[in-house]
């Protein structure tokens, strides 16, 4: 059987691991941190990505390249791709690694994002609220997650900053967040899961509900959005989109070019959760059926929460995902559990 090449060694792709070997295939993953969460069957490369020998051994390994994590430097993405296909493709790398060039793009292709402004240095604070506003949110153009990198701006004066080039963006008067997960084959076949109501606290998501109780319109506005987003990149696999709810419709916040936290109440609600269906996408297998036959709250154990684990496990209904991390930190997503209602 083939290989599938895994950049990035969290509970993802741990987890897209698992749905690899479900389908007969083996998986292996490069993580240049510490040592992968857990321990499943899987090789694992524990490298740098500016270590060319160990990436090039790696990719040699592999039939085909998937990643966990958008945020793999380009010149590693270069070195990969000169021996095995990516998929997702680059241009979504490229267009995803960074906030403006995201929005821009959703932009591009008439979709409605925040109010947003480029700021380059702490000077250009002034001139940004002047143009956006404020309430509004100042973002890092790259790498945040969880909402670090963030700081709210509450006053027309306030002129704090990130300290890297930046994204301002006018905050939006959502009534609900949800996102959409959908799946792209190499067919150009396009799937999505149920769209989920999101609730967040301190920038990290907590739960996700299906059905998410919104009206069927803005569900499949939500839908088709997300379809226009994978078709105008020629997208291979699983992206979460999401979305604020608001009075004039549905707006952009943000895409992931992979498995997306909101998506893990598949696996209690779908014959083919997120994980299989992006190993089928990647691995040119035909997308499978994604449809939801039970309603599931997801609710993510962070930090503290691990202490419910004892009593979860004697519920019904509950399934129990653990990431196998050690120290149980303040904000650090430890698993998850899917209770089906
Ligand atoms: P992740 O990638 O983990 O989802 P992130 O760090 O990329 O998070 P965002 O999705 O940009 O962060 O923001 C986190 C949360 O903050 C959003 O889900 C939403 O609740 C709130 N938020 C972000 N941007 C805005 C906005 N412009 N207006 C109102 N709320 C916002
Ligand atoms: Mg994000
Ligand atoms: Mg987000």
């Amino acid at each position: 059987g083939a290989t599938i090449g895994i950049l990035g060694g969290g509970q993802l792709g741990r987890m897209l691991s698992v749905a690899a070997s479900r389908l007969g295939y083996r998986s292996h993953i490069y993580e240049p941190g510490a040592a992968p969460a857990g321990d499943v069957a899987y090789q694992v490369t524990n490298a740098p990505y500016e270590d060319e020998a160990a990436l090039r051994a790696f990719a040699q390994s592999v039939d085909v390249v998937t990643y966990e994590f958008e945020n793999v430097p380009t010149s590693a993405l270069d070195l990969i791709e000169s021996l095995r296909p990516i998929r997702p493709n680059r241009k979504t790398l490229a267009v995803s690694q960074d906030r403006l060039t995201e929005k821009d793009f959703l932009s591009s292709i008439g979709l409605k994002t925040a109010p947003y402004v480029a700021v380059e240095s702490a000077e250009g604070m002034e001139a940004a609220i002047a143009a956006v506003g404020a309430p509004s949110i100042l973002k890092t153009r790259r790498m945040g997650y969880d909402g670090k990198g963030q700081i709210r701006i509450t006053e027309p004066g306030q002129r704090d900053w990130t300290g890297a080039p930046s994204v301002l963006e006018g905050f939006v008067d959502f009534s609900a967040e949800i996102s959409v997960i959908v799946a792209r084959g190499q067919d150009g076949q396009v799937s999505a899961f149920d769209p989920g109501l999101n609730v967040h606290r301190e920038g990290i998501l907590r739960t996700t509900t299906v059905p998410s109780g919104q009206p069927n319109g803005v569900l499949t506005d939500a839908v088709l959005i997300a379809a226009r987003i994978v078709n105008a990149l020629d997208y291979v696999g699983v992206m979460g989109v999401e979305l604020f709810v608001t009075a004039s419709g549905l707006i952009v916040n943000e895409v992931a070019p992979r498995v997306h936290n909101s998506g893990h109440w598949t696996q209690g609600g779908c014959a083919v959760d997120q994980f299989e269906q992006h190993i089928r996408a990647v691995a040119g297998l035909p997308l499978g059926d994604g449809s939801r036959y039970a309603d599931v709250e997801m609710q993510n154990l962070i930090g503290d929460d691990v202490e419910q684990i004892p009593a979860l496990l004697k519920q019904p209904r509950t399934q129990i995902h653990l990431y196998g991390k050690g120290e149980a930190r303040p904000g650090r997503k430890m698993g998850h559990v899917n209770k089906v209602l």
